[in-house]
């Protein structure tokens, strides 16, 4: 078992996530969103992403996590997020052609 590719414990995590959110103000970081500076997100809707992913070999360290909204996370590709595209599409989160706004970065 790889040891670098494991999440956090949950309660780690939760410091991890809540220090990630202050540094960046609670601003996505994604890019759907650069256009609204002012627009930051409440914590528990903040989704904290791995920018090198864990699968594959990414870190837990600070300069690999970014604060995304739940759009921009679903958005982003080479991500195994099927489950989270669903549940976006069916709160309309996302639109129905949302693989024309699939990112990378
Ligand atoms: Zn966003």
């Amino acid at each position: 078992m790889q040891m670098r590719c494991k999440r956090q414990p949950q309660e780690r995590w939760q410091i991890t996530r809540q220090r990630i959110w202050q540094r960046d103000r609670g601003k996505c970081q994604g890019p759907y969103c650069q256009d609204y500076p002012e627009w930051s997100l409440p914590l528990k809707q903040a989704h904290v992403d791995h920018i090198h992913e864990l699968s594959r070999g990414g870190r837990n360290d600070d300069v690999n996590l970014r604060i995304l909204c739940r759009r921009c996370h679903c958005l982003r590709a080479n991500h195994s997020h099927q489950g989270m595209i669903m549940g976006a599409l069916r709160d309309g989160i996302i639109p129905a052609n949302w693989r024309e706004w699939v990112w990378e970065g």
